[in-house]
Formats: C-alpha cells, structure tokens, sequence
C-alpha cells in the first residue's frame, strides 16, 4: 500500500499534534513545527534544529509542507505587489499585498502595515457582470493549506516576517462558494503558535450566499463581513451579480440585520460604481433606505475598466455627487482608490489562464517573468 505524506500546510494545530501522537511521538512538537514554518518561515523539516535529528529524519518520511510557488512578481508604481503562484497540481492564482497609504490612515498608530488580498478559489462561478475573473469560470476550489500559503509565501517573498498585517479574502473566487477551507484557513492563520491573525484583521468579503452567510454567524472565529452588493433593485442586481436571482437583496439585507456584530463593529457594503447603470442620485438615495437599521458603511468602488468589461468608470463628480448623498444622510462612505491598477491588481482585475490554454512558449515565457 501506498501511503501518502501528511502534507502540514493543511493541518491545524490540533491535526497535526494527533499525526504525531499516530507516530508515536511527543505532541509537543507540533508547536515547534508550527512555530518553524509560519513564525519563521522555514518550511524544511531538516533544518528545524530544535527537533532532534533522528526526529527530523523521520518526519522528513512521512510530512510534507507544500507551498506554492512563485512564478511572477509584478510591483506597481503605487508599491503594490502582485505574486502570480503556482500550486501543486500546475494552477495559477494571484495574491496581492497592497502597502497602506499612511496618508490615508492618519489615526492609525502603524500606518505602515500592509493588507495581503487572497485567492479563495481558481477563478470564480460567481459571474459578475463587471469581473474579469468571473469571466474565467470556475476551476476549482482552494485547500486551507493554499489559502493560507498564500501569506506564507507573501511574508516570505517580500521580507515581512515581524510586520503586523491585515487579510482581506478579495482575491480570485468567492469565500462563501468555498467555505470549509476558508474557515479552516482562518483557523490555522488564527493559531497563536502560528501566524497569530486575529480574525479582526481578516474581512471576508461575498457577493452573499445565504445559507453559507448564516452558518458564518454561528463561527467562533468570526472575520469582518463585507457585502457586494453593486445594486438597489432586484431586477438590475439580477444582471450584475447573478446570484441574486437566487438570495434577493431583501433576504441578503435582512440576513445582515441578523448578522452578530460586537460593539462598534459594522459591516462594509460595497457598491461597484458603473457609469449611467448604478450611480444616479436616485441609485444613492435607495442605497440609503435599503441599509436603514443595518449597522453599515459603505465602499464605493469607482469601476476599474478592463476591455470585455462592458461597463465604463463614472467620472469623479458622479461619484463625488453619489458619496455626498450617502454621507448627508448619516451613511458613513469611502471611496476605494484602486491600487496596482497599472499590474492589474486591482479589484476584479486578477485573472490567470489556466495552465492547459497556454502554449508551452507562453507558459515559459511567464515562467522567466517577462
Ligand atoms: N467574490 C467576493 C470576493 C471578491 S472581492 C466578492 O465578490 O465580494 C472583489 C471586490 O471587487 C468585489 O466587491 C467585486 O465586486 C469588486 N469588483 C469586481 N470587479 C470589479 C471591477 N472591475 N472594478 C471594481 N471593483 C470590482
């Protein structure tokens, strides 16, 4: 018989201190290992030194740590970082670390932190009618393990081992469309013998599959919800962001009335502005009605073109004129300012081609970063 390696990059603490005790040995280690790979980044058994050689050996058998792998590193004039990934079976993600603008965050003490964007998915099913990623389809879903080696390989590749970092699940794919893993993702970036990630720096953002938002109410490890919601009527968020068509905006808001937050926590909506389809004053003042007894904030983000996009970014005064009706009614309103657009690293612009459709001179070509 066969036996496959226990790969630790998909074990939570308690996973694989049982794979150790399976083996015989001291439970203990667990947190030793923990603490080698994600507190300092080494991911080779044989060089954890506080283990005993005889110990690293035979771990070395019967573990394997799998990480993806970087294929291409692209930095935007705004200090962006895009990190195209490889994983184990060939696929490619993209994973985003967008330095905070301190500029923009004048109250916050560590206005130098930086927010990683993950993947939660191979592309996307969600369909959305402005994302280039939803124009891939649907490939696969993420493991734990590649959600969370997302930050492994962003902290390593960029040298931010002692720099304090937000998540924001915002990348490619849906987090609800994938929500074992993604929880299990948060569990491991959780562990204080880990990364140590409070679920307060994490914001889960969906487009709002309902049964699986409900179940996120009832996690012990709750992230920062965000809602794209894009729309103020049913018939035209049926268009934008299909799965409407399933979960109304009316079951998805009242979800969000029953949503547990903790004092002074709030949840972010977010509103893709498109130029003559969503940004009018009358767009504003339904948002605004919409949301009455939600504790919310809203993001407005103005639409990042793309060509097959068929939408165009509003001008500035009609997004201006949109946030002033919000905040003249007490809705508390940003605007996003799209970061490594230049990369094409901003929101919804991160798409991969899948490992199959590109040409071998393609996929070297990539392969050497050019
Ligand atoms: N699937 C999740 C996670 C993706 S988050 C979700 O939809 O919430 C990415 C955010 O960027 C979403 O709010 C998405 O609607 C938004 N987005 C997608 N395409 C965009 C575009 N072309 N310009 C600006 N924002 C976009």
């Amino acid at each position: 018989m066969v036996t496959h390696p226990i790969d630790i990059a998909e074990a939570e603490l308690p996973d694989l201190e049982q794979a150790l005790a399976d083996l015989g040995r001291p439970r203990f280690h667990a947190r030793q290992i923990f603490q080698w790979i994600y507190k300092r980044g080494v991911t080779d058994l044989a060089l954890m030194t506080d283990l005993s050689l005889e110990l690293r050996d035979a771990l070395g058998r019967q573990f394997t740590i799998s990480t993806p792998s970087v294929v291409r590193q692209e930095r935007s004039v705004d200090g962006t970082t895009k990190l195209l990934l490889q994983l184990s079976d060939g696929k490619h993600i993209e994973s985003v670390c967008i330095p905070e603008n301190p500029a923009d965050h004048p109250e916050l003490a560590d206005a130098d932190r930086v927010t990683f964007c993950l993947s939660t998915q191979v592309g996307c099913a969600m369909k959305c009618a402005f994302c280039l990623t939803g124009k891939m389809g649907i490939d696969r879903n993420l493991t734990a393990g590649e959600i969370v080696g997302q930050v492994r390989v962003l902290v390593a590749g960029l040298g931010l081992l002692d720099k304090r970092f937000n998540i924001v699940l915002m990348g490619m794919g849906e987090p609800l469309h994938n929500y074992d893993a993604t929880m299990k993702a948060l569990r491991i970036l959780a562990d204080e013998h880990g990364l140590a990630v409070s679920p307060r720096r994490v914001t889960l953002s969906t487009v709002g599959v309902l049964p699986a938002l409900e179940r996120l109410a009832t996690e012990p490890l709750m992230p920062n919800l965000a809602i794209s919601l894009h729309s103020t009527t049913e018939a035209q968020r049926d268009l934008l962001v299909p799965i409407n068509r399933k979960y109304g905006i009316e079951e998805l808001l009242n979800a969000c009335r029953r949503f547990p937050l903790k004092r002074r926590e709030r949840i972010t909506f977010e509103y893709v502005m498109l130029k003559d389809v969503n940004d009018t004053p009358e767009d504003a003042r339904r948002l605004v009605r919409l949301l009455s007894g939600i504790r919310a904030k809203v993001n407005l983000l103005p639409l990042n073109e793309a060509a097959g996009i068929p939408f165009e970014r509003p001008s500035d005064a009609a997004v201006n004129r949109f946030a002033r009706i919000l905040s003249e009614r007490g809705v508390t309103v940003s605007v996003r300012k799209s970061r490594g657009r230049d990369i094409r690293a901003a929101c919804g612009q991160l798409i991969t081609e899948s490992s199959r459709s590109a040409a071998p001179g393609r996929r070297l070509a990539m392969a050497m970063g050019t």
